[in-house]
């Protein structure tokens, strides 16, 4: 195949873990000589980054999957991510027409993968966990010049009885903090200002060298680099989530004030049936260590309804957690079975529509806090990281530190992303601020 033929597409399923593999995949093939193309139409590879987390979003890969069998003719599919890591070579018995599975450990190979299917292979593989190469991200292609990501560490040593994720990244393997620090300077001299350290349990990182760093130590590290002005980090594990890890961030303007801490339920029961190591009155702690910093930080989370033996009780539990902790936003989700987990055992007996009336009953409880907590920050003065511009309302758009989306007006139309603007916040809706720059 030349050169001129080799292209590619990619889409994205999922967390940004996936987003940010899917970067360093284009970054790998880009520089292999490969070019990436904005429609599957225009390909001659096509590649979808898989998510697994829930059966919907695995659905939606076999559909485009299906969609792909006529049209994807002549056409080399690979599916990668979770799904691929999760099913593997079952993989091409239900898709026949998909030459490549591959799982987020073997993305350095890929070009490698690609020759072995150019040469005839007609199915090829790269599903181990223990690639050396995994972090090695020299060709990450990023596409947001002042934002990005940094992942610390990968994979899970965690059993929760609902997740796959385990199964799709394999244990927890932490980089050395020398690789990490070597990188965010990298990224800090390229003109990135803010990172967002990544891992699926981004805690409990342990540096493997005999530096030994501990997360907070990483963390406020990564934030006294020059040049970087946010450190962000996601996703935390309330077991491993420590205190100095909050005074770090009362120490270092750099790291901003939010942390998402999922909590998953309310009640210490369900959390018991969900295996997630810790209780109410643990998480509470936590919070409470949040609550007394000196800066105001805020506080997201996860949660699940629905999960097998979730009580009306259980449920009131997780609604009074809401009022506890006065989140600023979370991200609620109906439990849905999935494969090799141990919550298969458990059965899925709350009804779809009990479900249903579970999640909205706590999206609407949640909305009204966030309406009172932003409307306790009209006439504040917030620094804004500028995102980009609506043009249609003639507003700027970026995120505070406490990740809050403030639009702006007050400033021309002259190039102001990846700027660090004040704004003076003038109204606030349930999802965003809106403000007016300080000039
Ligand atoms: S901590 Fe639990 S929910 Fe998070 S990735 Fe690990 S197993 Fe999944």
């Amino acid at each position: 195949m030349s050169t001129v033929e080799k292209t590619f597409y990619i889409e994205t399923f999922g967390c940004q873990m996936n987003a940010h593999d899917s970067e360093k995949v284009v970054g790998t093939l880009v520089h292999e000589g490969y070019n990436q193309v904005a429609t599957p139409e225009q390909a001659n590879y096509i590649f979808y980054n898989t998510c697994s987390i829930r059966d919907k979003a695995e659905q939606k890969v076999y559909n485009k999957l299906q969609h792909f069998k006529n049209s994807g003719k002549g056409k080399v599919i690979g599916l990668l991510g979770c799904v691929a890591q999760q099913e593997g070579s079952k993989i091409f018995d239900r898709a026949p027409h998909v030459s490549l599975v591959a799982g987020s450990a073997s993305y350095a190979k890929l070009p490698e993968m690609l020759v072995q299917i150019e040469s005839g292979n007609r199915r090829v593989t790269g599903l181990d966990f223990d690639n050396p190469e995994a972090f090695d991200t020299p060709y990450t292609r990023r596409d947001n010049p002042f934002r990005t990501f940094l992942t610390i560490i990968e994979g899970c040593d965690k059993a929760c009885a609902y997740c796959v994720v385990p199964f799709t990244r394999g244990p927890e393997r932490s980089r050395t903090s020398e690789s990490v620090m070597e990188e965010a300077r990298r990224l800090a001299d390229s003109g990135i200002t803010e990172l967002t350290l990544l891992g699926q349990n981004v805690n409990s990182y342990r540096d493997p060298s005999p530096v030994g760093w501990d997360f907070a130590t990483i963390l406020n590290e990564v934030g006294r680099i020059p040049g970087i002005r946010r450190v962000r980090f996601t996703t935390s594990h309330p077991r491993d989530f420590v205190k100095p890890i909050i005074d770090a961030i009362d120490s270092n303007p750099n790291l901003c004030d939010h942390v998402h801490l999922p909590v998953q339920s309310g009640s210490t029961q369900v959390l018991d049936g969900m295996r997630r190591l810790y209780t109410r009155e643990q998480y509470m702690e936590r919070i409470g260590w949040m609550k007394a910093a000196k800066r105001d930080i805020a506080i997201t989370t996860d949660i699940i309804v629905g999960f097998p033996g979730e009580t009306e009780r259980d449920f009131e539990d997780t609604l009074d957690l809401l009022e506890d902790v006065q989140y600023d936003a979370i991200f609620a989700f109906k439990y849905s079975q999935r494969p090799n987990t141990s919550a298969l055992a458990m059965g899925d007996h709350i009804p779809e529509e009990e479900k249903t009336r579970r999640i909205m009953l706590l999206n609407e409880r949640q909305r009204a806090i966030q309406i009172r907590r932003h409307s306790q920050l009209i006439g504040s003065l917030e620094e804004v990281h500028v995102e980009g511009r609506h043009e249609s309302l003639n507003q700027w758009m970026g995120k505070t530190s406490q990740h809050r989306t403030l639009n702006f007006t007050g400033r021309d139309a002259e190039a102001l992303a990846g700027a660090y603007v004040p704004v003076r916040v003038t109204r606030a809706g349930p999802n965003s601020l809106v403000g007016e720059a300080v000039v």
